[in-house]
């Protein structure tokens, strides 16, 4: 029988339970944002992944998130991890950006990218990746999935472009896969991937070459992959809003290849939890909005066997970017 606080394997990680912490947004000022990371360490979780790093300076997600160009962010970072391993909890960060610029040109299209532009991404990613490596991380997170710009690099929806960098799956990893092969051969750190299942819009990605994008992630070494749905079902055709559909990607996914997969979307309750672990081949489920409401919340399931969180799940934090309730 799987549990959710099951000592369990991540790779090359130990975790104290299946729970990955996901974040998101960051609105807090750093003192308390090491409050929050201090009671969300020793909750009982198995895994933490911040909140969304910047790459480039201009390209901010929310109030006081991390920016790894900043003078401040190694500090920053040493301590997150030393709070998380206090707590012998691994940590990943969440690295992504929205907008390319070439210093006075902003917000470069992906089709306009040239070679050097790709290039100065990929050596952009692998300083971000040493940076976080000296302040004491675990690994990273690439950010493939909701609409971030690497998302939308590897997505046809988006790439029409004619070089090898275009066209097929592979050609269109091949920013991806080149960045990985390279931290993974010179840097020893986790690197797992974010995804998106499937991609709402009509020419985007499809279930099927989610899966051969997983694929290839794990043939360059990427140590895990947490599965994720696009960023707003709002602009999208497809409902996007069904567990059940996640859940069988993950299982089909979960045949394909031999990394750790995370499942998120949602979940709020231990029974259901729990009971989602035994009746599929799934192992890591991650949750973002019950530590929002509530840090330390697993720390009374862990007592009680049969905790909810009291996130209503209203998506008020999400949608105006806060990591702050607005409820409690
Ligand atoms: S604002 Fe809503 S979704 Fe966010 S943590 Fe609070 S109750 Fe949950």
């Amino acid at each position: 029988m799987k549990d959710i606080f099951d000592n369990c394997q991540f790779g090359d990680l130990k975790l104290k339970s299946r729970v990955v912490r996901t974040g998101l947004w960051q609105t807090q000022p750093m003192g308390e944002v090491y409050e929050k990371y201090e009671n969300i360490a020793e909750s009982g979780v198995g895994l933490i992944i911040t909140e969304l790093i910047s790459i480039y300076p201009k390209d901010k997600f929310s109030e006081y998130s991390l920016k790894s160009n900043s003078p401040q962010f190694i500090i920053e970072a040493k301590k997150l991890a030393e709070i998380a391993h206090n707590h012998d909890v691994p940590i990943l960060a969440q690295v992504e950006f929205i907008k390319y610029n070439r210093g006075i040109d902003w917000d470069i299209d992906i089709n306009d990218l040239t070679m050097a532009d790709i290039r100065q991404i990929q050596s952009d990613i692998i300083v971000v990746a040493q940076k976080l490596k000296l302040a004491g991380f675990d690994g990273i997170q690439l950010a493939l999935g909701n609409n971030f710009f690497l998302s939308k690099f590897i997505n046809p929806y988006f790439n029409q472009r004619s070089d090898d960098y275009g066209g097929n799956t592979f050609n269109r990893m091949r920013i991806v896969l080149e960045l990985v092969r390279v931290m993974k051969s010179n840097l020893d750190f986790h690197i797992g991937c974010k995804v998106n299942a499937f991609d709402g819009r009509k020419g985007g990605i499809d279930a099927g070459q989610s899966i051969e994008i997983c694929k290839l992630l794990e043939k360059v070494g990427v140590d895990s992959i947490q599965v994720t749905k696009p960023l707003s079902p709002l602009y999208f055709t497809k409902d996007v809003s069904n567990e059940d559909e996640l859940v069988e990607f993950c299982q089909n996914l979960i045949g394909e290849v031999d990394v750790p997969i995370i499942l998120g979307g949602g979940f709020a309750n231990q029974n259901h939890m729990n009971e989602l672990l035994n009746a599929t081949d799934i192992e890591f489920l991650s949750m973002y909005r019950p530590f929002v409401a509530q840090e330390d919340f697993l720390k009374s399931w862990k007592e009680s066997g049969d905790g909810t969180s009291r996130c209503k799940m209203c998506n008020n934090c999400y949608r105006t970017k806060t990591s702050t309730c607005y409820h409690y």
